[in-house]
Formats: structure tokens, C-alpha cells, sequence
């Protein structure tokens, strides 16, 4: 690698005060591109209904069943899209990190694969608290969104509302949801960027330890997160929120957590 490799902590340092930076950004970015992901079937969904109403804009009572089982196909396509946008959102997360760090501590090339494929699969792989890979989290998501499509449309149907008034309540679903897909998005995305941050360490013959640091300012009630103990936590007595790059309990401390990881290089920082 032409790069010559860091080895002063303060320029460690300032290569990660430039990554949290940039790294801001990139979440931001992607937070907006998975709603765009997840919502892109709205157009389906003004099309499916168009196609069952009458030239009033209405849809009969009678065809209520045959309309609500076509958002099968729209729920199907959410997953597809929203599969397919964390996936891009974790792959990019993990290379933006792996890019950043590995030119300085001194891995490879073919470390650098390893590393990204490594924090890849670990990331789809994971498990939630309620025992869910990824795949079925975002299936889950397309499942509550979709319900809520099926209440709105069936309301405005027995009403005998026209279009207009169901896409207009379809939209408040979608706004009233983005939470939800802004919260998986930056829980799995910066969660790849602790986990990367963390197995390049630990590929590295110069990082022995890492830093904590948590989402200070990130939530309300910051103190009762678990992040908030692991930064105060100091488990080898080098000091609070110093840790092993091996220590995978630092990697998501909780959904939506924005804590993020240092390294420590120089001895005497400890
Ligand atoms: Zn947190």
C-alpha cells in the first residue's frame, strides 16, 4: 500500500474526528434513501386502486376483499426494495469505515476483503432481541406498514371515499412509519460502522485497544442506555470505556444507539 502507515495517536485522532464527521453525513444520506426505498410502491398502490375504481373515483364495497389482497404484491415489493437498500446501506457503511482506517494501521488488501465480507455477514446474520435476522426485521416492518395500508384503504371504501381522500391517508401511513425505517437504517448502519471499526482493529498488529464513546445528546434519559454504562464501565482498568477489539458487546449497545469507537495506540493515553 503506497500509504505510509500512522503510528502517533494524534494523528489517529484526527483521521477519526474526520470520519465521525463525514460518517454524519453518510447516515443522514442513507436514512432518506431507505425511505425513498420503502415508499417507492406507492405508486403501485395509486395504480392497483385506479384500476378497481369507477369513473367517480370510488371503489364498490364489493370488491373491499380483491383490493386488500393485492397489497400482497405491494407488501412483497417493500421487502424486495427494503432488503435490497439495507443491504447497500450496511455494505456501504462497512467500506466507508474499512477505507478510512485501514491505509493507517497497516492491513492489506486482502485483509480489507476479508474485513468487509467478515462485518457483512455478521450484520445480516445478527440477531435481535426478539430473535429476527435482518431480512425478517425488514419483513416484519413491510408487514405493520402494510396492515396499516389495508385499514386506511378498507375505512375509505365503506365510507365511500374517492382516491383522493385514500391516497391522501396512504401518505399519512408512510409519514406517520418513517420513523421506523430511519430507525432500522441507522441502527444497522451504524452498527456495521462499530463492527468494522472494531475488526480492522483487531486485524491490526498496532491497535490493542479501542475507546467507547457513547451517543452522548443522541437520546432522552441518556444515562439509563446501556451505552452510557459502557462508556463509564472500565473493564481492564486502563481507564473508562477502554476495551479489547475483540469485545463484540460494544458493537450495538442498543437500537438506534449512536456511540461510536477509537482507537488507542500510545500506551500513555491510558
Ligand atoms: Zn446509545
Amino acid at each position: 500500500m503506497a500509504q505510509k502507515v500512522l503510528t502517533t495517536q494524534a494523528e489517529l485522532d484526527e483521521i477519526f474526528a474526520k470520519m465521525k464527521r463525514d460518517y454524519g453525513a453518510l447516515t443522514k444520506k442513507q436514512e432518506a434513501y431507505a425511505i425513498r426505498e420503502i415508499e417507492r410502491v406507492r405508486g403501485d398502490v395509486s395504480n392497483l386502486l385506479a384500476d378497481y375504481a369507477d369513473s367517480d373515483g370510488t371503489i364498490k364495497r364489493r370488491r373491499l376483499r380483491q383490493v386488500l389482497r393485492e397489497l400482497d404484491e405491494v407488501e412483497m415489493a417493500m421487502r424486495a426494495n427494503g432488503e435490497q437498500a439495507l443491504n447497500k446501506i450496511v455494505k456501504e457503511s462497512t467500506e466507508f469505515t474499512t477505507e478510512n482506517i485501514a491505509p493507517v494501521i497497516g492491513i492489506s488488501a486482502s485483509q480489507v476483503k476479508i474485513v468487509n465480507e467478515h462485518v457483512f455477514k455478521y450484520i445480516v446474520k445478527r440477531f435481535d432481541a426478539n430473535g429476527l435476522v435482518l431480512s425478517e426485521r425488514i419483513w416484519g416492518l413491510s408487514g405493520e406498514i402494510r396492515d396499516e395500508l389495508s385499514t386506511a384503504i378498507r375505512s375509505n371504501i365503506i365510507k365511500g371515499e374517492g382516491i383522493k381522500s385514500m391516497m391522501k391517508d396512504i401518505s399519512s401511513v408512510y409519514s406517520a412509519d418513517s420513523w421506523k425505517v430511519r430507525r432500522l437504517a441507522r441502527t444497522e448502519s451504524t452498527t456495521a460502522h462499530r463492527a468494522a471499526t472494531s475488526y480492522n482493529a483487531q486485524e491490526s498488529d498496532i491497535v490493542n485497544w479501542v475507546q467507547f464513546h457513547d451517543g452522548r445528546g443522541g437520546h432522552r434519559n441518556h444515562e439509563k442506555h446501556r451505552c452510557y454504562e459502557l462508556a463509564n464501565e472500565d473493564r481492564y482498568g486502563k481507564g473508562t470505556g477502554i476495551y479489547k477489539p475483540k469485545d463484540t458487546d460494544i458493537w450495538l449497545p442498543h437500537p438506534n444507539c449512536t456511540s461510536y469507537i477509537t482507537y488507542i495506540i500510545d500506551e500513555r493515553w491510558l
